[in-house]
């Protein structure tokens, strides 16, 4: 008789084994409690003697080399006398009513720290579920109680949870990025129960709190925690920023005399007193519409100058003056803005060439001055006969177009009729 005995890797106190078996790739080892001692409550844990009944359970313990381990244990349920019901006893090795043995059990919760609920499951031939509810019990013991220790300055924010149907309220250590604290909700009340959990001297080492403008949490702060700085974060500070920037804009210019409008005007033009200062201008977009559309006032009005916003991986071009639907139609305007935004499509392509024969073709029909359209001449020239001279936004686009191609005249009118067919626009002459 072989004297190596399997015990040893089963160090479990409270049970015995009283057999073994093998098949295939999975072994059974038969074990049952030890009789020197007697049954304890898994609920209150004290000493029951009444038997109530026998019951068998296999329960899955940590691999044995390539081979799959069940341990069928026959365990008792009692008559607890301080509960005043039948109980499971508890043998310690396992939970009652888990299927898995505590070591086993532990062992996916390491796994779990670094592979995924799936790939522990299929490596242990586990159900997923099975394997999800262990690590969420565990975390749940690691993580239930809140740990305060050594706060001084926290993020709080909120997070939606079931497609933004309720929210939860999320308490982080700022300076380490450490989950300290969920609760549910994302009332004042929610906020206060966190700090209702701190220590005074806790509490007294806190410094400050980040978060968005939410009113809910300032009260919170505020009535807990006064002495604690709130901070606002900057994108939220931004967006406040840029509306009232933009109200008070609009306020004063309403309040002003007409002469002061033209100031608030000139005030707003404080970078053309020495554009040469300005090669450069980063800024957001909203603010960079702003200046550009000022800008452009320099380089003959805003009916001339292009815009782009160029990205990383895309660029959109675009006229200054976008589509200025008071005088869409009318084909009485300028075409130079969106021709100059075309050229510098044209220039982001790459195709430089293209970009700088449209650019003299510009020029030319500028200067010679011969085919220009009514706001041009009305603005640029001030020139009152500008209702005689002035030519319409077709034929000054076609006078550019033909500085490129001389031919183009010849194609322009079947390129015309093509256009008003597809656009039907009935009403051009
Ligand atoms: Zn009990």
């Amino acid at each position: 008789m072989s004297s190596i005995s399997i015990t040893p890797y089963f160090p479990f106190c409270r049970v015995h084994i009283y057999g073994q078996s093998v098949e295939g790739e999975e072994s059974t080892i038969l074990v049952r409690p030890d009789k020197r001692y007697k049954p304890i409550c898994s609920v209150c844990n004290s000493h029951c003697a009444v038997i109530h009944a026998w019951v068998k359970r296999p329960i899955r313990d940590l691999n044995c080399g390539a081979v799959k381990v069940v341990i069928e244990c026959r365990y008792r349920k009692v008559f607890c006398k301080k509960c005043g019901s039948i109980i499971v006893e508890d043998l310690v090795f396992f939970k009652p009513y888990r299927r898995i043995t505590n070591r086993l059990a532990w062992y996916i919760h390491e796994l779990c720290k670094v592979l995924t609920v799936q790939d522990v499951a299929r490596h242990l031939d586990l159900d997923w579920k099975t394997v999800k509810d262990i690590d969420k019990t565990f975390l749940e013991e690691e993580y239930g109680q809140t740990d305060y220790g050594d706060l001084t300055i926290l993020a709080v924010d909120e997070i939606s949870i079931r497609r933004g149907h309720s929210y939860m309220t999320v308490v982080l250590d700022y300076l380490t990025g450490r989950v300290v604290w969920m609760g549910e909700g994302r009332r004042a009340d929610t906020l206060m129960e966190f700090f209702d959990g701190m220590t005074d001297e806790q509490m007294e080492k806190l410094e400050a709190i980040a978060m968005d403008m939410w009113d809910p949490y300032i009260k919170a702060v505020e009535t807990k925690a006064p002495h604690v700085k709130i901070v606002f974060d900057l994108f939220h500070m931004v967006k406040e920023f840029n509306k009232v920037i933009d109200r008070v804009r609009i306020d004063e210019y309403k309040k002003a005399s007409e002469t002061d409008k033209r100031v608030i005007q000139g005030s707003k033009y404080l970078l053309l007193k020495n554009p040469e200062n300005y090669q450069v201008i980063v800024t957001s977009n909203v603010f960079g519409d702003i200046l550009s559309d000022e800008a452009s006032q320099l380089i003959g009005g805003l009916g001339f100058s292009p815009s782009g916003n160029i990205g990383e991986n895309a660029a959109v071009f675009e006229p200054s003056h976008g589509s200025v639907p008071k005088y869409a139609h009318q084909y009485k305007i300028n075409p130079c803005g969106l021709l100059a935004a075309a050229l510098m499509m044209l220039e982001y392509l790459g195709l430089k060439d293209h970009a700088a024969k449209l650019e003299k073709a510009m020029g030319d029909v500028l200067v010679e001055g011969k085919t220009l359209t009514y706001d041009i001449w009305r603005d640029d020239k001030g020139d009152k006969d500008w209702e005689k001279k002035a030519s319409s936004t077709l034929e000054m686009a076609k006078a550019i177009a033909e500085k490129i191609d001389p031919d183009f005249s010849k194609r322009a009118d079947a390129i015309c009729a093509k256009a008003r067919e597809m656009c039907a626009w009935e009403h051009l002459a």
